[in-house]
């Protein structure tokens, strides 16, 4: 099925067994806030590059997410999101 680009979000999406750090891709840039306030050093930057030119955090040390949300609330263009992992 065929979305309009205005409809799709590309996502970089990480999941450990307690949360899930999200990356709206294409609203990041670079600026890097999100990897220095995370306590844990989930995040580094990843290869890609986005339509804008910059390459997004990728959470590669997601076992070490300890659901702070210090990326989240810090991230000056709403591009990382971090959410609870619900248990069954
Ligand atoms: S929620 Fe906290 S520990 Fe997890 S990636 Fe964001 S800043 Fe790092
Ligand atoms: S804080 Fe937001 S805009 Fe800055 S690098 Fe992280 S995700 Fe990208």
């Amino acid at each position: 099925m065929h979305y309009p680009e205005s409809t799709q979000l590309n996502l970089l999406r990480r999941t450990s067994s307690k949360f899930t750090v999200t990356v709206i891709v294409d609203r990041c840039k670079e600026c890097g806030i999100c990897i220095a306030v995370c306590p844990t050093k989930v995040l580094s930057i990843s290869n890609m590059i986005n339509k804008h030119g910059y390459r997004p955090p990728e959470p590669l040390n997601i076992d070490k997410c300890i659901g702070c949300k210090l990326c989240e609330y810090n991230c000056p263009d709403f591009a990382i999101f971090v959410e609870k992992v619900e248990q069954p």
